[in-house]
């Protein structure tokens, strides 16, 4: 009789075990609660000190730092993945110092046409919206696209006239100027005329990062990815880039990990960067960083350069990049942010 107790108590135990989250590294803190786990970037590209003022690299880590803030915000208190990296990259999209939203580069025809993409790893559902010309958070009405319309990705007028029925702040396309946005559309183009008016590829210059995105874990579990910009600097109008398609700028998936990039969207869309990583960990049992730096390398052979941010379902962490720099940061596993921009 008593041995019998004894096996049922030893099978409640197991059994309790099995129920427990099996593929953490690290024990989750009470049932189901997980290590919350965040990343945001502000784009990759020939970023080098020598050419940074202490000012300007005080206002980036700012707007990195804001971003991780409203990301940590929405986790702290148990909040969701899609809500995190939405407030993170809106705050992004805010800030006049990166490529997206406010601060988004200019076309070839002097207008601003602005990218994005959401990406929830637990439903595999994505919203992503391209060549936006009056949405003042293309975030926000990709996650409106995902949420609220039947479709995964929408463009142009027709996108912004959903958004208008959905509640989506729209604004007049004046919003979207920047002086320092304005400046580099002269240079490249006085670059290009200098050239013999040759189409050069210009993606990947100097003045040309900014793209944003954010990834997360949440206290359940669940990742999710976004990422948002307004381009490349001096793009043909109706150009898109990787940033809103879903598998090549964004991914997430619960199974896997979650991945948002940044650079010359071309490669990143040809070797399909975001996804491959996903398949790289599920199909070849990569771990996150492994199959990041050969998903990279894949866009790289190509002849694209740029960088990622991405958490895998154990939390962690990885931020490659192969320019001289990337706007990134993270919340470090003592809480603490740690925000970079240099190799
Ligand atoms: N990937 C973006 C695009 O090609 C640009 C960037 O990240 O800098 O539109």
């Amino acid at each position: 009789m008593k041995l019998t107790s004894l096996a049922i108590g030893c099978l409640a135990l197991a059994l309790c075990g099995l129920a427990a989250p099996a593929q953490e590294n690290s024990p989750p803190m009470k049932q189901n609660t997980y290590r919350i786990a965040l990343a945001v970037h502000g784009g990759a590209g020939t970023i080098e000190r020598s050419k940074m003022t202490p000012e300007r690299e005080r206002e980036y880590r700012a707007g990195i730092e804001n971003a991780l803030r409203a990301g940590r915000e929405i986790l702290d208190p148990g909040g969701s993945s899609l809500d995190a990296v939405e407030a993170a990259v809106r705050v992004l999209e805010d800030d006049p110092h990166f490529n997206a939203g406010k601060g988004s580069v200019f076309t070839s025809a002097g207008t601003n046409e602005m990218d994005a993409g959401i990406m929830d790893g637990k439903t595999l559902s994505a919203g992503a919206v391209a060549s936006v010309e009056h949405v003042r958070n293309p975030i926000v009405l990709a996650r409106a696209v995902m949420e609220k319309s039947k479709h995964v990705m929408m463009v142009g007028s027709g996108a912004e006239e959903f958004g208008k029925r959905n509640g989506i702040e729209l604004v007049d396309a004046k919003y979207f100027f920047t002086q320092h946005r304005w400046e580099e559309l002269q240079k490249k183009k006085a670059e290009q005329a200098g050239a013999g008016g040759r189409k050069k590829f210009i993606i990947s210059d100097a003045d040309c990062h900014g793209t944003v995105g954010a990834v997360a874990r949440d206290s359940q579990g669940n990742l999710a990815a976004a990422t948002s910009t307004g381009g490349t600097a001096n793009k043909l109008p109706g150009r898109v880039g990787d940033s809103p398609v879903i598998g090549a700028g964004i991914y997430a998936n619960n199974a896997t990990g979650a991945v948002s990039c940044t650079g010359d969207g071309e490669f990143f869309i040809r070797a399909a960067v975001a996804h491959q990583i996903s398949a790289l960990m599920e199909l070849r049992a990569m771990s996150l960083s492994e199959a990041a730096e050969h998903a990279l390398a894949d866009a790289q052979k190509l002849g694209g350069t740029g960088g990622l941010i991405a958490v895998d379902k154990n939390g962690n962490v990885a931020l490659p990049f192969n320019t001289s720099g990337m706007y990134r940061g993270y919340l470090g596993e003592d809480g603490k942010f740690v925000i970079e921009i240099y190799k």
